[in-house]
């Protein structure tokens, strides 16, 4: 049977088996899923498949084993890399998970969440019992519990709650051969070997279709308090951040900024307002939160703590917010980076990290590396400085011509890759490597790591049915 033969044999046994609704062939209905969020890649698909239940994916899947049928598996489409696009030549359907939205169990502690249950919906069902899940970003209205297990996302939480890695109890998913691996039992122990459940956290849809995971839920917070501080450098931004570690557990997020990159969202977004007067080369967000009424208020805790940095001139100027607008207003600054950015013009752009104590003089000496090789462009880095985890965007100069990041851009990119890699980093913290950076990961990863992984996808789906072109696949 020809590969077209195939996709149409698939489309039509499940529209048999599973109705109407578990099958997209309208080109209007799939057109928003063929492109990613940047819009930077193209896909082609005869389908998406969408089931119901872990049955009907476990059905789907298997099927499409049997076909020889490869699927990319997708959530809310939000990918930074081109990771749940599907190729362009049409050689797969899309299954998308979102149909399966309930959340099938919440208890103190946990809750179990099939894969295509929104991240704000998440927030809410557990707000409704007093609960939180510690997780979240700027997608969070479109983001799938599933799409954020699979790239192991971060977000501004990481500092005190981890990755997902670190909130993913155990999972459910369909393998590539379409048997299903139970892992919600929620053990706190289990040493039966290696864990699939971990196997499958970051693997981008390219080990098995995740249906279900459960999560770590954790007391709500009863109030938060946001200041902005202006300091002279990465190097007194963590000084200022571990003096505040050593003294308390509540600061939730540290998150730095160059004043470049605070002047372009105040030129750009209307409602943003620079927090402090006069200018500071560096600025800082920090947010502590409280679970409990009656001790210190995260108000009073954060000027215990910013009145020591003033002192003792780690920090040159900081002002806490008062009421809950005013701290939204501080993240407003720290969230609209990207829109500023892309507003201002042309950029390269990468989700890096190095270890957190050389993340400072990274910061400034990337910088200046990267300007010099590349003239007339600017480059910074913003982020999250406590988990040594930044974006670093690169500016294209003035009159380059369009689709510069694509172009010469790559030149950049392969060097502030090397430059990450010397300082013993990683060319993707956050956002995973999907398709944009599959060739990065293959030149600069250290082989006995790269063969590893080669090994894992090729036992764990031998015919290459899972998500073909991303990470490794
Ligand atoms: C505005 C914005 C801000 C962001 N901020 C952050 C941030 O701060 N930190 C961060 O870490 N990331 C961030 N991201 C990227 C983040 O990785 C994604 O938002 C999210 O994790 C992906 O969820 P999704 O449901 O949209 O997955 P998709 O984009 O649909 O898929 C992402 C990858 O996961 C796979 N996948 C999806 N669902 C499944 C499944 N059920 N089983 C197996 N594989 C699956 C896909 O094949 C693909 O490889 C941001 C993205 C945007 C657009």
């Amino acid at each position: 049977m020809s590969s077209e033969d195939a996709r149409s044999s698939l489309i039509e046994q499940v529209r048999e088996r599973f109705g109407a609704r578990a099958v997209l062939t309208d080109p209007a209905d799939l057109a928003p899923w063929l492109t990613d969020w940047r819009g930077r890649w193209h896909g082609r698909a005869d389908g998406i498949l969408a089931p119901a239940d872990t049955g009907e994916a476990a059905a789907m899947v298997g099927l499409a084993a049997e076909l020889g049928v490869p699927l990319v598996p997708q959530g809310g489409n939000t990918s930074m890399v081109g990771g749940a696009t599907p190729p362009e030549d049409g050689s797969a359907l899309v299954l998308s998970l979102r149909r399966m939205s309930r959340i099938r169990s919440i208890e103190a502690g946990s809750a179990v969440v099939e894969a295509g249950v929104i991240l704000a919906d998440l927030h809410t069902a557990a707000a409704d019992q007093g609960q939180r899940f510690p997780l979240t970003l700027g997608a969070r209205g479109s983001c799938t519990v599933g799409g954020l297990t699979a790239t192991n996302a971060g977000g501004t939480q990481v500092l005190r709650f981890g990755t997902m890695r670190a909130l993913v109890l155990g999972a459910e998913a369909v393998l590539a051969d379409g048997s299903v691996h139970n892992g919600l039992s929620g053990l706190k122990k289990d040493n039966r070997g290696y864990s699939l459940d971990h196997l499958l956290i970051g693997s981008e849809g390219t080990l098995g279709v995740l249906t279900a995971v459960r999560v770590k839920l954790v007391p709500a917070i009863t109030s938060r308090a946001v200041a902005w501080v202006g300091l002279s450098d990465p190097q007194r931004a963590l000084a200022l951040l571990r003096a505040m570690e050593s003294v308390t557990d509540r600061i939730e997020s540290f998150e730095i900024l160059p004043e470049a990159a605070l002047r372009r969202v105040v030129e750009h977004i209307p409602a943003a307002r620079a927090p402090l007067q006069g200018a500071h080369s560096w600025h800082v967000l920090v947010e502590a939160t409280s679970t409990a009424s009656g001790s210190e208020t995260p108000e009073q805790l954060l000027q215990r703590l910013l009145e020591d940095a003033l002192a003792d001139g780690t920090a040159a100027d900081a002002t806490i917010s008062s009421s809950e607008g005013q701290a939204e207003a501080f993240w407003l600054l720290r969230d609209s980076i990207s829109e500023a950015e892309r507003a201002s013009g042309m950029a390269a752009q990468h989700d890096i990290s190095v270890p957190v104590d050389v993340m400072p003089r990274f910061m400034v000496e990337a910088a200046q590396q990267v300007e010099r090789a590349f003239p007339g462009t600017e480059a910074f880095g913003y982020g999250h400085l406590g988990d040594g985890n930044i974006h670093f965007h690169v500016r294209a100069p003035t009159g380059a011509a369009a689709g510069w990041p694509e172009g010469n851009g790559k030149a950049v990119s392969r060097f502030v890759h090397d430059l990450v890699t010397e300082a013993g980093g990683s060319i993707s913290a956050e956002h995973g490597i999907g398709q944009m950076k599959r060739e990065e990961l293959a030149r600069l990863l250290p082989p006995a790591r790269l063969r590893s992984l080669q090994a894992i996808k090729h036992a764990l789906d031998p015919a290459g049915i899972l998500n073909p072109g991303k990470l490794i696949g």
